[in-house]
């Protein structure tokens, strides 16, 4: 069975429509079942009915046409309960419904089972048989199994069928279709998209169409030459090391690209019109499919030859085909994953939005995005870049979402809200010199998180008071090795000299989790509860001894240091590290006469610390709380999934009573707190962690006006009645809508997208 399931899953992935989805689903599941029929029946969210789509065994002539109601028949029962329903003579249920013409009359048996996607009823799977028998429970079992396996594949297949042809996003008859990732930098980008190849990725080729198909030819077979070249000087080189029937395997390349094989087939498409590129890529992915499928072991592996001369030739092709993106106009960079220096290709002022398939909101290109202000999605898993390019798309780096084929009415909201936000910009010019301050006087100091130098530029031009959180390990990440302690110094001098006298908080090196340096891989099956943070660091002390005194002799006749120590989980790391800082300093201060001794805080951002919150409170000088980890930790959630990403949500009751905890408990030990995860850049939320008791915030520059404004307009009083009437909520959506609700009468719409964002 389990071979048999593989095999559909396998075929049906490499199905190029809906139509054919289903079409194979009800042909091999039949025969795998042996049974008489099998139909899948689809949802049509516009009429609210279950369509009679896909049968191997009822009328074909009536696919398409014929349709039942969540009320109506067996199948409207299957969707209703989401649940199998075994019978032996279907006719004498109540709830049968016999449909004209589809010639299921003589049919008795009869299992259904409902095609469930994110808890969405997607259609219903039945198969059907003449003989009076229940199906057996291995039977049922099968066609569960096949069901939930198939439920993925069948929602990619109707998004992506839904993504219509229309070059323009804006038409009364598009449906919105969208595509959920991880938000990675805030803003709208509303554009044009732009595929990058960056790798040879044969399934990332847009199907383009080319003008002059003789000329494509000749670009083609100079291609198809360089790679047959490459393949005999590799088989020479072989031939001194390996067996003659090892080298072999060359010769077997060399006939595949053939002219009467894989060469001949593709010029065949460029003759049809097609670019280079794109016959390459369509009739290369064919082949790859029908070897993939073959039973021979064999034969099945040569799939990977195949797929490795097609990524041959497309380096090739698109070394040439690389000159052509267009960047008249702003665009959307969309690809499988972007490298920055692809970003650096872009002309200033063309990017309108990123978004790709792969990466996490603590890529290198993510945090190039965020400092540039690009409005950034990435972690879009099933993102069809073929059929996305040229489109007019949006992003939603709010809420992490690409939208294609959007309605009039979405483009409509989407724009409105981009002007808004421009306004409001605008209008927020104004607080830039002034103090975070409540009407009725208490001050709250408002910093920024940072990583590369433009940050810091930005960061003061708006009026930052400090740095609340320097991520260190930027500076790591885009190295190529472990950067000396002198490159480190001369980063963190920068730094410093830049802000002073104002605070930096420099944290130690925060790695693993999903922050991985090339030079210092950490494969882990579990990493964001493995090797991470000072984990890291205390077991390597030659790397954080040096970061420490690259800090420390960069602190020095400045003072403005603060060394804040990431992930600590335990007070035996704090005490650790402390010793090491310590002698760092004592060893420094030989050759530094009065060396500053920097103040040390520790990150609260996994729930054992917050449980221990007095007594780190009481064993350091400053707490500084990581509400994006601490969120991922309290709701075992993971912050860079988008299938949970749902449930990550900051106003979870339990996230905001830990915060109030941590407060409390640094008031009580009279030592400074302040906030630098997410959560300090919500304006909303800024507004009840002023309440709660935090001396400052630390957020990335692009929101720092945004929460001043709103805290600005408020009193102390105001907020801590608003803190109360959340404390008393049990959850999430009722403290968003509490918040909107009390806050709307002072605070424009864009300040609110962070509830909204969280709240959908
Ligand atoms: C946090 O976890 O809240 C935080 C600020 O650290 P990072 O996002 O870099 O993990
Ligand atoms: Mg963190």
């Amino acid at each position: 069975m389990l071979d048999h399931l593989r095999q559909i899953v396998q075929d049906v992935s490499a199905a190029k429509d809906i139509q054919s989805t289903l079409d194979i689903i009800v042909a091999r599941v039949k025969d795998a079942m042996q049974t008489e029929v099998c139909t899948v029946y689809l949802y049509d969210k516009n009429t609210d009915r279950y369509v009679f789509m896909a049968t191997e065994g009822l009328n074909k002539q009536a696919q398409g046409r014929l349709s039942l109601t969540r009320d109506q028949g067996l199948v409207g029962l299957v969707a209703s309960r989401e649940e199998p329903i075994n019978l032996d003579d279907a006719a004498s249920h109540r709830a049968y419904k016999l449909l004209p013409d589809i010639g299921e009359e003589e049919f008795n048996a009869f299992l259904g089972t409902p095609i469930i996607h994110h808890r969405e009823v997607l259609g219903v799977l039945v198969v059907q048989q003449r003989q009076r028998r229940k199906f057996d429970e291995s039977e049922e079992a099968f066609l569960i199994t096949v069901a939930a396996q198939l439920a993925g594949v069948i929602a990619h297949a109707k998004v992506v069928g839904a993504i219509t042809p229309f070059e323009r996003t804006g038409n009364q008859q598009n449906n919105d279709v969208r595509f959920r990732g991880i938000a990675c930098a805030n803003g709208i980008g509303m554009a044009e998209a732009v595929i990058i190849n960056p790798s040879a990725d044969l399934t990332a080729i847009p199907e383009r169409r080319c003008e002059n198909p003789e000329q494509e030819i000749a670009f083609f077979h100079k291609s198809l030459a360089t790679v047959k070249t490459d393949m005999q000087s590799l088989r020479d080189r072989f031939a001194e090391r390996l067996a003659k029937q090892e080298t072999a395997l060359f010769d077997v390349y060399l006939q595949m690209l053939d002219d009467n094989a894989l060469g001949g087939e593709i010029e065949v498409r460029i003759e049809q019109g097609l670019s280079a590129a794109s016959a390459v890529s369509e009739v290369v992915l064919s082949h790859i499919a029908t070897f993939e499928g073959m039973d021979d072991p064999y034969l099945r592996e040569r799939a990977i030859d195949i797929k490795d001369l097609g990524q041959r030739l497309m380096a090739y092709l698109q070394r040439v085909e690389h000159q052509h993106y267009d960047f008249e106009s702003p665009r959307i960079l969309i690809a499988e994953e972007l490298t920055a220096s692809i970003l650096a290709e872009v002309p200033k002022g063309m990017l309108a939005g990123i978004a790709t398939v792969r990466g996490t909101s603590n890529s290198h290109v993510a945090i190039l995005a965020r400092s540039m202000g690009i409005p950034t999605v990435m972690g879009l898993k099933s993102l069809p870049l073929k059929k996305l390019h040229e489109k007019a798309l949006i992003i939603d780096g709010y809420n992490g979402e690409l939208i294609a084929n959007a309605s009039d009415a979405t483009c409509q909201r989407y724009e409105n809200f981009q002007q808004e936000e421009r306004l409001v910009d605008r209008g927020l010019e104004q607080y830039k010199d002034l103090p975070c301050k409540t009407t009725d006087g208490q001050e709250i100091s408002l910093q920024v998180n940072a990583g590369i130098i433009s940050d810091a530029e930005r960061a003061l031009s708006l009026g930052a008071e400090g740095v609340g959180l320097y991520r260190t390990e930027i500076q790591f990440l885009i190295s190529e090795r472990f950067p000396s302690e002198e490159e480190q110094r001369v980063a963190y001098r920068r730094q410093l000299e830049a802000f002073h006298p104002r605070p930096v908080t420099m944290r130690c090196l925060d790695i693993g989790g999903d922050k991985a340096l090339p030079y210092f891989p950490i494969e882990e099956s579990n990493p964001f509860l493995g090797w991470r943070g000072m984990r890291v660091t205390l077991d390597h002390p030659e790397i954080f001894i040096v970061q420490i005194r690259a800090m420390l002799k960069a602190n020095a006749n400045l003072g403005n240091l603060q060394i804040l120590l990431p992930m600590v989980t335990q007070l035996s790391e704090l005490g650790d590290a402390r010793n090491l800082i310590m002698r760092a300093h004592s060893e420094l201060v030989q050759e530094i006469p009065n060396l500053p001794l920097p103040k040390i805080g520790v990150m609260v951002e996994v729930p054992s610390a917050v449980y221990q919150i007095d007594t780190f409170a009481r064993c350091c000088d400053f707490i500084s709380l990581g509400s994006n980890d601490l969120t991922q930790y309290l709701l075992a959630v993971d912050r860079n999934n988008p299938r949970v990403s749902t449930l990550y949500n900051h106003y979870h009751p339990a996230v905001l009573q830990a915060c109030y905890q941590v407060a409390q408990a640094c008031n009580h030990a009279e030592i400074p707190s302040s906030i630098c995860g997410e959560l300090a850049a919500d304006p909303a939320a800024a507004v009840l962690l002023m309440a709660m008791g935090f001396n400052s915030l630390s957020m990335s520059s692009s929101n720092l006006l945004r929460v001043k404004s709103l805290l600005r307009f408020i009193t102390m009083d105001d907020a801590k009645r608003l803190l109360r009437g959340v404390l008393k909520l049990d959850n999430a959506q009722d403290i968003q809508d509490y918040l909107q609700r009390n806050l709307e009468d002072i605070a424009i719409t864009p300040l609110f997208q962070g509830v909204r964002e969280q709240s959908k």
